[in-house]
């Protein structure tokens, strides 16, 4: 009997199509790297959520998220990336052939861009999932705050990135709700101090959310809420829900070969943004990055990281 044929190994795999997996794909793919992208549960990304993406360079008029992720994966087909579904869920990258498990095989590479990406945590409660993207719950205040100019708006959560949001969202609405399940925030206190002490900015303490309110009208137009101290229920009418209540990072099927942070973020290595502690393996956009988390820094990690490993597998020729 034959022994069954071992999959080829490919000089580079790319994994995840967000902003940053796919400017990866476009300069691996245009250096002649011939790289093979693995696509995962969400192709194309966080932007295909976002109906209307109006800060990405070079698109005044805006350009519509899902079209955007859309001509990058035209534009890295074009210079002969390649794509195929396979859900990683582990690595053995230690070694060279680096090894990507995925549910249906094996994949063989001898240089690895990991831009898996983050998700945004949801509170899950009723109207939250029917109105997002594109019809008033969002999780990106940067992406969306100005398409309420004079509306009122809510936030959900307590960090610092809840209190950010409440405070770039005051440039444009008319009134922001910032509603938080205690009676302090967990944001460090220069933010916390410039969130409640905002003129525009009206805090929602102990106080949990029960439902957004307008799927039948297909817009948010509320935000039902609980105070946890007092047991009272009240509706904010609002036309804006931001949540920020964290962010996963889709790290955990490297988490045993690489660093991460107590976040769980990719923990860059050598002063670089994308070199990991090992040589040839590179990461990219939110799964390293909680800081910026915007396409066009997860598209130049991308341009990086594709940079990097054309250097590295010319230096590793063979
Ligand atoms: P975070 O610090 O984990 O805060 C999440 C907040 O959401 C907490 O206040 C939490 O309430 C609340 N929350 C969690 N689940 C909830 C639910 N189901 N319903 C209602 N509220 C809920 O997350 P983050 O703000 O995204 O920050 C993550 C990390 O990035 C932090 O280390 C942060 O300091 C850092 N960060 C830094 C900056 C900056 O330096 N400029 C900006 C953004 C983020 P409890 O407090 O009651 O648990």
């Amino acid at each position: 009997m034959s022994e069954p044929s071992l999959p080829p190994v490919e000089n580079l795999v790319i994994v995840g199509t967000g902003c940053a997996g796919l400017t990866a794909a476009v300069y691996a793919a245009r250096a002649n790297l011939n790289p093979l992208i693995l696509e995962g549960a969400q192709p194309g990304g966080q932007l295909t959520t976002t109906s209307e993406v109006e800060n990405f360079p070079g698109f005044p008029e805006g350009i519509d998220g899902f079209q955007l992720m859309d001509n990058l994966r035209r534009q890295a087909t074009k210079f002969g990336a390649r794509f195929e579904q396979a859900l990683v869920a582990s690595a053995d990258l230690g070694s060279i052939p680096r090894k990507l498990v995925s549910t249906e095989r094996t994949i063989l590479a001898r240089s690895v861009i990991i831009a898996t990406g983050a998700s945004p945590r949801m509170t899950g409660i009723p109207g939250e999932k029917e109105l997002f993207g594109g019809k008033g719950v969002t999780t990106c205040a940067t992406c969306d705050g100005a398409f309420y100019r004079n509306m009122d708006v809510a936030v959900i959560g307590g960090g610092d990135s809840a209190a950010e949001e409440a405070l770039f969202l005051t440039r444009f609405a008319g009134k922001v709700y910032f509603v938080h399940r205690r009676d302090a925030l967990r944001a460090s206190r220069i933010m916390a101090e410039r969130a409640t002490t905002n003129p525009k900015i009206q805090m929602v303490w102990n106080s949990i959310p029960l439902e957004v309110q307008g799927v039948a009208g297909g817009a948010v137009n509320g935000l039902k809420v609980r105070n946890v101290k007092t047991g009272a229920e009240s509706v904010l009418p609002i036309k804006g829900l931001f949540v920020a209540i964290g962010h996963t990072p889709n790290t955990g099927p490297f988490a045993t070969a690489l660093d991460l942070d107590a976040n769980g973020y990719f923990l860059p290595f050598g002063g670089s943004q994308v070199k990991t502690k090992i040589p040839g393996v590179y990461v990219a956009g939110d799964c390293a990055d909680h800081v910026y988390r915007q396409a066009v820094t997860a598209a130049g990690m991308g341009c990086q990281a594709a940079m990097e490993a054309e250097r590295w597998l010319a230096e590793h020729a063979g």
